[in-house]
């Protein structure tokens, strides 16, 4: 694969790095990645993940932003309110990085079509801040055999994890029941930390550089600025993973 003479500069400071290599930039390129949720997390991870140069970016939002989404959402801004997410969110994408290909769904996701919406993807991105739809993509991803990467967000802390069932706990396993949807606090930093791991996953997972989080949970406390990793364990009565 050539790459354009802006492209060899613009991603010159990447190639640089150990075990790198233009290799390495064209699996980038060659990838496509689906990320739900163009929000809090779903805007640091796609931000990163387009300027690093992944070809094609396939995400997912059916919401609008409104006033109280702009602390921390900042793939939007004033003027997008109202407009899409998923809308909005090509329009910063492929301004920030046009060499790459970007496609906005905005349907709500769910059990019926979300095999569909995710498409060809090499790996989801759970950008969600609800366990219903965390679902339903777990559930897309183990039948695609494609990992996802967990992570979420709340006031001043997040985890991460980084699942590929069967090797790995799948989210299920994690989580049995869905925690109550709230409006909860945040600060735009928070998914802005989380958020760049996810991406940092995902560009290990797709260069193969590195190892990724399996079978970890890993957990920020920003008020104490600690990081802490515990191990994630298979529910061997997980109702989407055990079989039973
Ligand atoms: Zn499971």
């Amino acid at each position: 694969m050539n790459f354009s003479e802006q492209e060899v500069e613009r991603y010159k400071r990447q190639v640089m790095m150990d075990g790198w290599g233009e290799e390495m930039q064209v699996k980038l390129k060659n990838s496509t990645v689906f990320i739900a949720g163009a929000g809090g997390l779903g805007s640091p991870v796609s931000i990163y993940l387009a300027v690093c140069g992944i070809g094609h970016i396939r995400i997912c939002d059916f919401d609008s932003p409104d006033m109280s989404n702009l602390n921390r959402q900042i793939l939007h801004d004033e003027s997008r309110i109202g407009t899409n997410k998923a809308i909005s969110a090509k329009m910063t994408l492929e301004r920030l990085n046009p060499s790459i290909e970007v496609t906005a769904i905005t349907d709500k996701i769910e059990a019926h079509n979300a095999d569909a919406i995710v498409g060809d993807s090499a790996i989801i991105l759970d950008c969600m801040d609800n366990f219903p739809t965390r679902y339903v993509l777990n559930e897309t991803a183990i039948k695609k055999s494609i990992p996802l990467v967990y992570g979420s967000i709340w006031g001043m802390e997040g985890r991460l994890s980084f699942i590929q069932s069967p090797e790995t706990p799948c989210l299920r396993c994690l989580f049995a029941d869905a925690p109550p949807k709230e409006v909860f606090p945040v600060v735009g930093a928070t998914p802005g930390v989380i958020g760049t791991l996810q991406a940092i996953e995902t560009i290990k997972y797709l260069t193969g550089i590195g190892r990724n989080l399996k079978n970890k949970m890993l957990v920020w406390n920003g008020t104490a600025m600690e990081f802490n990793t515990f191990k994630a364990k298979k529910d061997p009565n997980c109702i989407t993973c055990s079989g039973k």
